[in-house]
């Protein structure tokens, strides 16, 4: 039986292995939290995006998807308060040099309270922890880690400097001349792209409220201490929706999209053990109900997913900021009003890690005659990378020839794979690896009957169908549809 720390790791060599991540400028010894996506990993990526795109923007007639910029007018980030606000407290070990995110090194020692089973220290020193963060009270931090004894877990000391704020906004010039230019960010969140659009978009769409703005895009934080592989990235990609309704809907609107977005990563029939929902019990100045979804990863529950009732705070805010009324005129009620907000927001990366963690299996495939076993990634058909490898059973007499034809009537649609290498065992066993939901093999009977066997990769179970019904076939098993139907 393998720990969770030891399955993480085979997970993290599995994605390198297939080409799904690799570490960013590897040859350079790699950059601290920068991953790249692999030739497997791109197509996964992309298929989580488009199954989030077409969920949000094709199967709501209210939701409309936009692509705005990374740089944006630094007054933004003021009006938003990340300039001021979006702030993580720092510490260093004066002896191994490293540097810790404060409240997660409290955070873990909660957790390793909870691991020894006392629940009480747990809980009090959870309270101590909320209460110091909701005060900004960067002092009652550093003494929370001193009476709790806490140490660097590299040299083993207590030699710590004081708590600093640390702004987590990456900044750069924009033009050309050193001192005429001006301080821009790259954008931490993609959601303000979408609010400095409120009006662009519902004057132009003709937008009725209730209605929502979706987008995918990059974003950028300086995390203090990056870790879990892709989990805390410092160039990271979200696909945010901001729903904006009428004053005093929120809480409604917010209860169906906390239901909405759990039925959407449900739908890809996961462990349904593994997902909870986790309601924020000290909520942001301006949001008046906040919950993640969490998902159980090998190192533990975590956020993948937030739905916030943000209120009317950020339109107010760029409305105040930018002196642009950022009112919409409602025609039933005959009144003129900010909206309100509900945003929903998921890390692409952090979903990606979860599909991941979700799929990979070390399959025990032994029997009484001989010891067997397969690495096998059971993603939704709908996700994955490849959905059918195309392959002659030899070489020779004009296998390859009719295997060519079979991937010309199907690559139209979809991405499909041809492999005449290595025995037919083997290359089943290299597709399950890498998630390909359906093998299918060209045979001497398929010269002479137009039939092929095709294979699945759950159940392993072959059966021989027309070369005519592939198309069919395949449809039913990795097209969009089903999944997108179990979404409505
Ligand atoms: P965390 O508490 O884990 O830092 P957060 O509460 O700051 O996350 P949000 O600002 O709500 O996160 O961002 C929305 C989503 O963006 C998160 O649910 C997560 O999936 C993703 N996300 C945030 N920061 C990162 C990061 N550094 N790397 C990868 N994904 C991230």
């Amino acid at each position: 039986m393998k720990t969770n720390d030891e399955l993480f790791k085979h997970v993290i060599s599995h994605a390198k292995e297939y080409g799904f991540v690799f570490p960013s400028s590897e040859i350079y010894d790699g950059l601290s939290a920068v991953y790249d996506y692999g030739q497997l990993g791109a197509e996964l990526k992309n298929n989580i995006k488009t199954y989030w795109w077409k969920a949000m923007v094709q199967l709501n007639e209210n939701i409309v998807g936009i692509d705005s910029a990374i740089f944006m007018h630094p007054k933004i980030w003021k009006a938003s308060g990340h300039v001021d606000g979006f702030n993580d407290p720092m510490i260093d070990n004066k002896d191994s040099k490293k540097r810790y995110r404060a409240d997660q090194l409290i955070e873990d020692k909660i957790a390793r309270y909870e691991k020894d089973g006392k629940t009480d220290k747990a809980a009090k020193l959870q309270s101590d922890l909320d209460a110091a963060l909701n005060e900004d009270d960067l002092g009652r931090l550093k003494s929370i880690i001193e009476e709790h004894e806490i140490a660097c877990p590299i040299s083993g000391t207590k030699n710590w400097t004081e708590v600093r704020q640390f702004n987590l906004m990456f900044s750069t010039q924009m033009g050309a001349m050193a001192d005429g230019s001006e301080e821009v960010y790259l954008r931490p969140e993609t959601a303000q792209g979408i609010f400095v659009n409120f009006l662009n978009v519902q004057k132009t769409g003709r937008m009725k409220i209730p209605f929502g703005i979706a987008q995918i895009g990059k974003a950028f934080r300086n995390e203090v201490i990056a870790r879990q592989f892709i989990m805390r990235m410092r160039e990271f990609e979200q696909m945010e929706m901001q729903f904006f309704v009428r004053p005093g809907t929120e809480l409604e609107w917010y209860q169906k999209w906390k239901e909405t977005r759990l039925k959407w990563h449900l739908a890809l029939k996961p462990n349904a053990a593994k997902y909870r929902y986790h309601d924020h019990v000290k909520l942001a100045h301006y949001a008046n109900a906040a919950v993640d979804i969490e998902y159980d990863f090998p190192f533990g529950f975590k956020e993948v997913e937030g739905i916030h009732s943000r209120t009317d705070f950020d339109l107010s805010q760029h409305q105040q900021f930018s002196g642009k009324k950022m009112q919409y005129f409602d025609p039933e009620i005959n009144q003129n009003y900010i909206p309100y907000v509900i945003e929903t927001s998921i890390g692409l990366d952090r979903m990606f890690l979860t599909t991941l963690c979700n799929a990979y299996e070390e399959e025990d495939l032994s029997t009484a005659e001989k010891q067997d076993s397969r690495s096998v990634l059971h993603l939704h058909p709908a996700l994955a990378p490849i959905k059918a490898a195309v392959f002659p059973l030899t070489k020779k007499d004009g296998l390859p020839e009719k295997a060519r034809q079979v991937m010309d009537l199907l690559k139209i649609d979809y991405n499909i794979i041809y492999e005449e290498k290595d025995a037919i065992g083997k290359r089943y066993r290299r597709q399950d690896a890498i998630g390909t939901p359906i093998c299918i093999t060209v045979d001497h009977q398929s010269l002479t009957d137009d039939t092929v066997t095709i294979r699945h990769r759950d159940s392993m179970e072959q059966e021989r169908v027309a070369i005519t019904d592939l198309e069919r076939i395949l449809e039913n098993i990795v097209g969009w549809k089903p999944l997108l139907q179990s979404l409505l």
